[in-house]
This record gives C-alpha cells, structure tokens and sequence, in this order.
C-alpha cells in the first residue's frame, strides 16, 4: 500500500529520447512560418512531460486491458469499481472525506478491493498521487552551444480527426522536430510495489522498441520516437539488502541496474496475469 507517508523505495530512469520520424507538438500559437509552432520552454524546443506521460500511460492500459487484466478506462466490467470511473466509490469517498476520515485512512480504503486499477495504481487519478513522475524533455544541443533545428515547415491538409476529412480543405503549415534529434529523458518512480514494476517497464518497455509516438498527427506516423537502450536505473530500496534509504541518505549512494531489469520486470508480471487466469 502506498500511502505516501514513507518513501519505501525510489526508482530513476535517465537516458535519451530519439525522434525516429518527424514529430510536431503545438505550441498552441502560429507565427509567420507556420500555424502552429512546435512547443518551446524559454525559447528552446522541448517535449512536455506530460505529452510523453499522456501517451505513455495510454500505451500501458491498452496492453493492460490486452491481457485481461485490470485497467478501469478500458474495463468492460459494469461492475467497474476503480475511483476513476465509478460513481459509487467516488460517492462513498466522499462519504469518508465529509466524515474526517484522515488522508492514510482514505488512501488505505482505496487500496482494496479494486477501488484502484492497476493502471491508477501507478499513475494515478484526481483521488490518488501517481507514483510516477515524467519530466519535460528538453532537447539536448549537439554543440555546448545552444544550437537549435529549425523545424520544418510542412504543408498539408488539417485532417478532422472525427470525420477524417479535410477541414475547410484549408492548408495548414506546421514546425516540426526532424527524425534524429534526442531529448534527455527522466522518469522517476516512487514506492512502487508488486504489479507495478511490472505496469511501469511495460511502458518502458514499449520506449525501447520505439513503439510510441508523442504529438500531432500519430496517424500519419508522425512523433515516433524511441528510447535509448543506455538508459540508466538508479534505485534504492528498503526491500534490498544493500541500496536502502539510509545508505542513500549516509552515502549518497544508489544501486545501479542493468537495463535488461526492465525485461525482467515484464516477464515476472505476465507470469502473475497468466498464473492468475489459470
Ligand atoms: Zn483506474
């Protein structure tokens, strides 16, 4: 149970972000080039955090819910009783909340009998602090300089994505971030437990194979991306012998992890789901 009182262990993931094709993020503004600028942070390209946490989490659920295991956006189960969506638990957490009941007391409860997915459990819902936090990415400059890509401009019809038609048959002009540019990347996790190793290195997992893809226009193949496989995991642990909390605060030390870890974790999780279904 994560209660968010203790920190029972702690998890970093650092390493490089490639774009494998082109990829195009909106700013949400134009400017003379285009109409719709790729997101900047003081000027310099970067990938929001939660643009990758959006698509990573998505990506997770639906392997999740592949397997017929837990995951509540995608449960088919009228008897759905993860916080995120059902009204019944919310209703009786509010119950709890107007009654006082303190926040370990509440985040105990909905620890139990599924109140939270699998999915919430890790990354969390507006009832419950998600374990995993993905910084922004910004772009790392080739030269100590700070040179940036001038993105390209691409002109193309804007397709409606309902109706898959063009919208007004309007031309629409773009930035984007080429194919080759790396961004670092920092993913850091927080008092994971059982199923949730497995949860979080299934996303990771997907990264390395390069089978996400961030931004505008993923239909058309824009924003893949992928991860390094020189990524780095730092951790320590209260449950190993070695790298716990003290030695962390006592030495500055942490354990390092090969990346095949993650590889692990996968397998140690399909082994639960499949045992579990018979
Ligand atoms: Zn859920």
């Amino acid at each position: 149970m994560n209660t968010f009182a203790k920190l029972d262990n702690r998890y970093i993931f650092t390493g490089t972000l490639m774009s494998t094709e082109a990829m195009h993020i909106g700013s949400g503004e134009g400017d003379v080039r285009s109409d719709s600028t790729f997101v900047k942070s003081n000027g310099n390209f970067h990938i929001p955090g939660s643009s990758l946490r959006g698509v990573f989490r998505s990506t997770v659920e639906r392997i999740v819910a592949s397997l017929g295991d837990h995951t509540c956006l995608l449960s088919p189960n009228d008897q759905e009783k993860c916080i995120t969506i059902s009204r019944d638990t919310q209703e009786k957490y509010k119950e709890k909340v107007g009654k006082g009941e303190k926040d370990l007391d509440l985040v105990k409860w909905l620890s139990e009998k599924n109140r939270l997915c699998k999915t919430c459990n890790v990354f969390g819902s507006t009832h419950y602090a998600s374990k995993v936090r993905i910084a922004d990415l910004p772009l790392i400059n080739i030269n100590s300089q700070a040179i940036q890509p001038e993105g390209i401009i691409r002109t193309g019809n804007f397709i409606d994505r309902d109706t898959e038609t063009a919208s007004d048959g309007a031309l629409f002009d773009f930035e984007v971030i080429e194919k080759g540019f790396q961004f670092q990347f920092e993913i850091i996790a927080e008092n994971l437990e059982g199923d949730d190793f497995g949860i979080l290195s299934l996303g990771l997992q997907e990264l390395l194979i390069g089978n996400i893809t961030i931004g505008a226009r993923a239909s058309v193949g824009l924003g893949k991306c992928q991860l390094n496989d020189d990524v780095s995991i730092q951790f320590f642990d209260n449950n190993d012998h070695k790298f716990t909390l003290k030695k962390y605060l006592e030495d500055d030390e942490m354990g390092v992890l090969p990346v095949g870890w993650i590889k692990g974790r996968v397998k140690e999780y399909l082994s639960g789901v499949f045992k579990m279904k018979g």
